[in-house]
C-alpha cells in the first residue's frame, strides 16, 4: 500500500480508495446473456463520452489523491480506437499508476505487444466456457478462437499474471469449474469465479438461480484440494490455494458474501460521472466540470478534486444487495464498467 498523504481518498467508515476503474465506452463486440441482450441498442452518445484528454484531467488529479491502481474496462475497452495512446498517456502522469484492462480478449492478439510497450502491467480476459458453441450461445458471436489467440498474445507479450474472470450460469456452464479450473492450471493462468450480479441490462439476474460462490466451491472441491489463502486485503475474490499451490483459484462472493468492508475502488463511466460504488444510485458529473468552458484549467481540476472527495464521502457502508429494499441500478454493468 502507498504512502498516506493528507488528500487520500478515505470515506466516513474509514476506507481509502486506491483503484479506480475507468470505463473507456458502454460499446461492446460481444452478448453476454448476463450483461446485455443481443438486441440491446441503448448506447451513450458519442459526444457524451470523455475524449481522451479529458480523461487524462481526471485520472492525473484522482492520482494525486492516492489513486495507486487504475483499470480500464467497459463495454469493452479494447474497441476504444486510442487504446494505446490511453495507456501510454497514462504510464506517463507524474504519479504513474499500476495500470490493467478487464477485457473480452477479442482484440488482444493485435494489441498485446503494443499495449506492453506503452505500459500496460496487467490483463483480465474474460472467458466462461471452453466449449465454442456454448460460448457462441453465451456471448451470440462465434469468437472463440479470437479470445484463445488473445489470451496467447497476451502472454507472448509477458503480461504477468493473467486473469481469468468466469462468470457460471445455471443449466449453461456451471458445469464447467473444474474443467475451466485444470485448464487455467495447465496454461498458467490465475482463474477467478465470479457471481452473476444484478447489474445485467436485460434484467434476467435471479437470485433463486444464481450460482453462489458455496456451490462453485462444491463443485470444485471433489477434483482439487482447496485451502484458503489467508490475506484477503481489499482484494474481492477469496483465494484457495490449489492442490498445495502455489497455483490458486479466486471466487468472488459479490452478492452471497459481499466484502464492502475493505472496498477501495471508485469507478468512472464513459460519459463521465463518477460513482462510489458499482451499485450507487447516485453519480457525480464530472463531464459537466470538464466541459465548462467558464472555468480555467486549475479551476476545473480544483473542482474535479473537490468531487472526488464528496464522491468518496458520500459511499455507503454496503451494496445493499441483500436489503429488502434493494434496487437494480439504471445503468447496466456494460455502461458502469465492470
Ligand atoms: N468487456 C470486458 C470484459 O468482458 O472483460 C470488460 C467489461 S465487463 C462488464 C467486466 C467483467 O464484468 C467481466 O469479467 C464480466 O464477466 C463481468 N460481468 C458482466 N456482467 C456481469 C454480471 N451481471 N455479474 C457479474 N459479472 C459480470
Ligand atoms: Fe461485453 Fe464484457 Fe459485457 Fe460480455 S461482459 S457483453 S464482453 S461488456
Amino acid at each position: 500500500m502507498g504512502k498516506l498523504r493528507m488528500t487520500d481518498l478515505i470515506d466516513t467508515f474509514n476506507r481509502t480508495h486506491r483503484d479506480l476503474r475507468v470505463s473507456l465506452t458502454d460499446r461492446c463486440s460481444l452478448r453476454c446473456n448476463y450483461c446485455m441482450p443481443l438486441d440491446f441498442d441503448k448506447w451513450l452518445p458519442s459526444d457524451e463520452l470523455l475524449t481522451t484528454d479529458e480523461l487524462m484531467t481526471v485520472i492525473g488529479v484522482a492520482t494525486e489523491h492516492g489513486i495507486d491502481q487504475v483499470r480500464l474496462t467497459g463495454g469493452e475497452p479494447l474497441l476504444r480506437p486510442d487504446i494505446v495512446d490511453i495507456v501510454a498517456r497514462i504510464k506517463a502522469l507524474p504519479n504513474a499508476p499500476e495500470l490493467s484492462i478487464t477485457t473480452n480478449g477479442l482484440r488482444l492478439a493485435k494489441l498485446a505487444s503494443q499495449l506492453v510497450d506503452a505500459g500496460l502491467s496487467r490483463v483480465n480476459v474474460s472467458l466462461d466456457t471452453l466449449d465454442r458453441e456454448r460460448f457462441t450461445a453465451m456471448t451470440h458471436r462465434d469468437r472463440f478462437d479470437d479470445v484463445i489467440a488473445g489470451l496467447n498474445a497476451a502472454r507472448d507479450a509477458g503480461l504477468e499474471p493473467i486473469k481469468i474472470n468466469s462468470v457460471l450460469m445455471q443449466g449453461i456452464n456451471d458445469d464447467e469449474a473444474p474443467t475451466l479450473l485444470k485448464w487455467a492450471l495447465e496454461e498458467g493462468f490465475y482463474l477467478r469465479f465470479i457471481e452473476q450480479m444484478p447489474l445485467d441490462a436485460g434484467g434476467i439476474w435471479n437470485r433463486s438461480t444464481m450460482v453462489t460462490a458455496a456451490s462453485i466451491f462444491e463443485s470444485l472441491s471433489p477434483h482439487f484440494q482447496l485451502n484458503p489463502v489467508p490475506v484477503r486485503g481489499s482484494a474481492p475474490a477469496e483465494e484457495f490455494y490449489v492442490n498445495g499451490g502455489p497455483a490458486t483459484v479466486g471466487i468472488i462472493a459479490s452478492v452471497s458474501q459481499p466484502f464492502c468492508g475493505s472496498c477501495d475502488r471508485i469507478r468512472l463511466t464513459s460519459d463521465g460521472q463518477l460513482r462510489s460504488c458499482l451499485f450507487s444510485r447516485d453519480e457525480m458529473d464530472l463531464r459537466k466540470v470538464l466541459r465548462n468552458t467558464e472555468l480555467s484549467m486549475d479551476e476545473i481540476r480544483s473542482e474535479i478534486s473537490a468531487r472526488l472527495q464528496k464522491t468518496v464521502l458520500g459511499k455507503l457502508a454496503g451494496h445493499g444487495i441483500n436489503n429488502p429494499d434493494f434496487v437494480q441500478p439504471t445503468r447496466p454493468m456494460s455502461a458502469i464498467g465492470g
